[in-house]
């Protein structure tokens, strides 16, 4: 079973690696990060591995997966990479997705500019951050935003280890996130990085949990300011869109800044909502 298990990863890897040779971009491929402060929890391939090396335990990170957000419709080479995780919303209307938190400086600032503006958006949350700070991830349910869960550690190799590993982190961090809120629905599953592979989603789905991936990527977490993020979710946008965007892992303020200005525009333009909690 091991051996099945491991050739399909195996095949999984260089199918996804031979379908989209060139599509890393240069931010993607080998750790060479635009530092943030605080710990790196951006949904991004995790640092030090050779580019084009051999895998060596993340078997999916630094190839598609990023990328498919580029033209937004989730039907670019990337898609195989998805192993099935939803990268729309699956109606016309328009999900913002902020992941990697709770944390206590971003967090309160993008819920009072949701709250401004009546949207409802959804959370994909570190567990052990939803540990730290159970008070935000009350806020979250409370104020009738939608919870995902983003893995215990923001381990972006999670799907290179064992199904029982797998299982382990992701009920740990729900039952992180059931302590502050025990009646919340957790239905969604974000691999960090969006490093998918078969192992995680189905175990995610095992448990009852979607895979869900993403269209627009403004790669906030590369810092490159608001005015570039707004440009990119505002000229990106089209319905069905699920954004990505980040409330944490390091310095988010150009996050917070950009959201003050797509949300005017997004709400002009399209219906925004949490997505739902009993996804078919
Ligand atoms: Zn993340």
């Amino acid at each position: 079973m091991t051996v099945v298990v491991a050739a399909l990863l195996g095949s999984a890897y260089a199918l996804g690696r031979s379908l989209v040779p060139d599509q890393v971009p240069p931010g993607h491929s080998a750790g060479a990060t635009t530092s943030a402060d605080g710990p790196h929890y951006a949904d991004q391939p995790s640092g030090g591995e050779p580019s084009g090396g051999a895998p060596t335990g993340t078997p999916s990170a630094g190839t598609g997966p990023a990328e498919t957000g580029q033209d937004g419709s989730g039907q670019d080479a990337g898609t195989d990479n998805l192993f099935g995780a939803h990268a729309t919303s699956g109606s016309p209307r328009l999900a913002l997705t902020f992941d990697d938190g709770p944390d206590p400086r971003y967090t309160p600032q993008v819920l009072a500019l949701l709250r401004e503006y009546d949207v409802h958006a959804t959370f994909c949350v570190v567990g052990e951050n939803a540990q730290n700070h159970p008070d935000l991830i009350q806020a979250i349910v409370n104020e009738g935003h939608t919870l995902c869960n983003h893995s215990w550690h923001h381990d972006v190799g999670l799907g290179a280890r064992s199904a029982d590993a797998i299982r382990s982190d992701l009920l740990r961090t729900n039952a992180a996130i059931r302590a502050a809120a025990p009646n919340a629905p957790i239905v969604w599953y974000r691999q960090p990085g969006g490093a998918w592979t078969y192992p995680v989603v189905s175990v995610a789905r095992q448990l009852g949990m979607t895979p869900l991936h993403w269209s627009v990527d403004p790669s906030d977490w590369e810092l490159p300011g608001a005015a570039k993020i707004t440009a990119t979710v505002l000229t990106q946008a089209e319905p069905g869109s699920v954004v990505l965007l980040h409330d944490a892992g390091g310095n988010r303020q150009g996050t917070v800044d950009a959201l003050r200005r797509i949300l005017p525009d997004l709400t002009a333009r399209f219906e925004l909502e949490a997505l739902p909690t009993d996804p078919t």
